[in-house]
């Protein structure tokens, strides 16, 4: 049996760069722990929630807002 992935997708705060911070399913609380560490892979700013449906992004992945 394959489970699919679906990439959880992240939003830097601080520059707008969007990067996949995890893929689900996961078990909760690791998918808490993995995802409250996140970190902006281009500057290191606090990650939140993209816009995303159903694992495909909704939101540019450039820094604009
Ligand atoms: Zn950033």
């Amino acid at each position: 049996m394959t489970v699919e992935r679906k990439p959880f997708w992240a939003r830097c705060g601080a520059c707008g760069h969007c990067w996949v911070a995890a893929y689900t399913p996961m078990p909760a609380l690791t998918f808490a722990r993995v995802v409250g560490k996140a970190r902006c892979p281009m500057c290191g700013g606090r990650a939140f929630v993209a816009k995303q449906d159903d694992g495909a992004l909704r939101e540019g992945q450039g820094a604009e807002a």
